[in-house]
């Protein structure tokens, strides 16, 4: 070890890259950042491929917050466009909106039916509101029950099977209600006041936060064989079982694979994200140069397919929301209290659902409660 690099930060995604020039810049301190990768930015890696065409390699990436102190932090890296995601969805051969919302009823529905429907549901719920579909499923009304269960059947029943393994019933109900019903005419998939995409991409904002005299970045190194742990604070955003051996289980995570395909034509779909909740094996199809309208008469997308993370055969997506397994992270939590210098964050240390902004809010918080 460098005598100056008094600080260990291992994983070089976001979580990681913001807690080391936390450390760098506001303490002064020397950092050194691994990551068991052969390069920076964890999940949300990008990349211009021989197209030109900015490509997500672990699936679509588009920042969105509400918090003020996120967005400064991260503007110091980078300019974002006015991107803001709108996502389709085929429902009964229909191109429509998703989330549900006043659109998608006239688009699905005969217009005299529609409007009884909207009516209904103004009766029932102040506009603008936001539903999660299992409180949306406790209707009264007969109309409105039907239209509640032609909402589960069609976007989520089988969208959520394919993508968690299990009925919506059987997930978290913090999950489904990421995509609420939306009692709306606006089509976007996220209202935050701030959204957009890098404009150079997000390995550009990452690599800027690691650019520092403090900070000395190493690739391709498992902290399972770095050989010198001595630090004087250690923070770690990999998976926390796998930080202590497994010792009391493994956590469950669902896994992802990206089918690519690059095409002869200057579009392949309407827009970049297009869901298919009812058909094929894949949830969702990815057409990367929408998001900074990058020009090339090919296009490349990608079909995404979930599976179940494996150790040893596919990487860790998504932590699965349960109380079970929150029971599971809770014992690691514990154990991890007896290692004073040692501190668990991010998506994979934290075993949380994290969106891009709540991983680096949570990167901040720890730096300002260990560092200030
Ligand atoms: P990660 O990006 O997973 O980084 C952890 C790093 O630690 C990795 O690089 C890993 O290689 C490294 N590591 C692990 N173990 C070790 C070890 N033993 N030694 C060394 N290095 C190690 N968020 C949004 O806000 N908007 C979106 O549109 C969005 N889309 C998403 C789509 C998908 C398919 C997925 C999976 C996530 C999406 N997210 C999105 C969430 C976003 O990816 C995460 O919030 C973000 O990546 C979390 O960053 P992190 O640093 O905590 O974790
Ligand atoms: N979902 C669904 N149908 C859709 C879109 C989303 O059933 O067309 C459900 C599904 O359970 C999914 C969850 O809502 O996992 C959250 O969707 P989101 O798009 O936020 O997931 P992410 O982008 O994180 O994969």
């Amino acid at each position: 070890m460098n005598t100056n690099e008094i600080n260990l930060v291992v994983g070089a995604g976001f979580s990681g890259a913001v807690i080391a020039n936390l450390l760098a810049s506001e303490l002064g301190e020397g950092v050194l950042v691994i990551d068991k990768k052969d390069h920076i930015a964890g999940n949300c890696y990008d990349f211009r491929d021989k197209n030109g065409i900015m490509i997500h390699k672990y699936g679509s990436h588009i920042f969105h917050t509400n918090s003020e102190k996120v967005w400064n932090f991260i503007k110091q890296f980078t300019d974002f466009n006015t991107y803001m995601h709108k996502v389709v969805g085929y429902l009964d051969g229909i191109e429509t909106h998703i989330p549900f919302n006043f659109n998608t009823l006239y688009d699905v529905f005969p217009e005299s039916f529609a409007r009884r429907l909207e009516e209904k549901l103004l009766d029932v719920f102040e506009i603008n509101t936001k539903v999660p579909i299992l409180e949306f499923q406790k209707q009264d009304d007969d109309d409105l029950k039907f239209l509640a269960n032609y909402v589960y059947e069609k976007i989520f029943l089988h969208y959520t099977t394919k993508q968690w393994g299990v009925s919506p019933q059987d997930v978290d109900g913090a999950v489904t209600a990421r995509v609420p019903v939306y009692l709306s005419k606006d089509n976007r998939y996220f209202q935050d006041k701030y959204q957009g995409i890098p404009l150079e991409g997000y390995t550009k904002v990452v690599e800027k936060m690691l650019d520092h005299k403090n900070i000395t970045l190493k690739l391709g190194t498992d902290y399972k064989e770095l050989k010198d742990k001595e630090f004087k604070r250690i923070f770690y955003t990999g998976p926390i079982d796998e930080f202590y051996d497994y010792k009391f289980g493994q956590l469950p995570y669902r896994s992802v694979n990206f089918k690519f395909e690059t095409y002869d034509k200057e579009y392949y779909q309407s827009g970049a994200c297009v869901n298919y909740p009812c058909n094929y094996d894949f949830t969702r199809i990815h057409e990367y140069k929408y998001y900074l309208d990058d020009k090339s008469d090919k296009t490349v997308i990608a079909k995404e397919y979930s599976e179940n993370f494996e150790l040893g055969k596919n990487e860790r997506y998504y932590p699965i929301p349960k109380d079970e397994n929150t029971v599971l992270y809770e014992q690691y939590l514990e154990e991890s209290k007896k290692d004073k210098n040692v501190y668990f964050l991010g998506r994979l240390g934290d075993y949380k659902y994290y969106n891009m902004d709540s991983a680096i809010e949570r990167a901040i918080e720890v730096f300002e409660e260990v560092c200030e």
